[in-house]
């Protein structure tokens, strides 16, 4: 004979393992993540790797020497999104293709923004460059990485979320981001001394490209936005006489190439324009290994030597 006790017994045995199995279920969804970070470019794949212990495997989904403005994922990439233990990116509108890849690739997991409380510039506007496709002119400029003070932030969001998808290797983290962060600020601080001993009438240059707007307000170099200026196309005839005029009017001492431009053409502007051809500047991707631009840091001093060999008189 069952009694009432034995029957709300039986009860309570079937409430405890539903119970243990609920607590079970969380236990197994929360099962540490693949131990694989993937950044949407370059730079930040760098940054990433100088935060992440070497238990995490960093990778970029556009790689060095590759523009991040017109990244068309393909099913790899997609794949690559999927097995991701974390992802991050830039944001301020950088990446473009991101929400519609993720949502292709079914990753469920959560997605660091870098830039996240940065206070964005506005785009430069008035022209458009030959990789304008990815980002609006009327949006935030999304290059905030080239203000090494800025980098710091970017630190912090990547130190705080590895540290909560790995809470295991957090101390690790925390303490990489702490030794990153101060190299960072003495880089900053390098770079603010080193440019303000020039006279702020040299600080005056054209870039190839519109992607200098933090680094110029950081360490007061003004980057002229060539007025008019497409490279999508074969610049016209007027185009080119007007950037000569601006650079003969404005004083400007350099132009910069980048290897999407045509550097026949930037030539031959900075000859008849009384400026010269400054040398190459990274903003949106690191060199090869190897390279003279092969890190954040690399990136940054390279630019400054080449902007600053410039500016000083020979
Ligand atoms: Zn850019």
């Amino acid at each position: 004979m069952t009694s009432p006790l034995c029957l709300s017994r039986r009860r309570s045995v079937a409430a405890l393992t539903a119970t243990a199995a609920a607590l079970i279920t969380p236990r197994l969804q929360a099962a540490e993540p693949p131990r694989r970070v993937l950044t949407s470019f370059s730079i930040l794949a760098d940054m990433a790797r100088e935060v992440a212990p070497a238990e995490l495997e960093v990778t970029a989904l556009v790689g060095v020497d590759a523009d991040a403005h017109v990244f068309e994922p393909r099913p790899h990439d997609s794949r690559r999104l999927a097995e991701a233990g974390l992802v991050v990116v830039n944001g301020l509108g950088f990446e473009g293709w991101i929400d519609r890849l993720v949502k292709a690739s079914g990753y469920a997991g959560p997605v660091v923004v870098a830039t996240q409380g940065v206070a964005p510039r506005k785009a430069a506007g008035g022209h458009s460059h030959g990789h304008s496709h990815g980002h609006r002119h009327d949006g935030p400029d999304p290059h905030a990485w080239q203000d090494v003070a800025l980098a710091g932030r970017y630190v912090d969001n990547l130190a705080a979320g590895l540290s909560a998808r790995w809470p295991s290797l957090a101390e690790v983290i925390q303490a990489r981001a702490l030794a990153y962060r101060q190299r960072l600020a003495a880089l900053d601080a390098s770079l603010r001394t080193q440019f303000s001993a020039v006279p702020a009438d040299r600080r005056r240059v054209i870039p190839s490209h519109d992607a200098f707007g933090y680094f110029g307000a950081a360490y007061g170099v003004e980057f002229l936005s060539p007025r008019g200026w497409v490279t999508g196309s074969e610049p016209s005839a007027a185009a080119v006489a007007r950037l000569i005029r601006q650079i003969r009017d404005q004083g400007v001492r350099a132009v910069f190439v980048e290897n999407i431009t045509d550097t026949r053409l930037m030539e031959r502007i900075a000859k008849e324009g009384g400026a010269q051809v400054g040398g190459v500047l990274y903003s949106d991707a690191l060199s090869a290994p190897g390279g003279p631009a092969d890190s954040y840091v690399r990136m940054m001093e390279h630019n400054a030597r080449t902007l600053l060999q410039a500016m000083t008189p020979r």
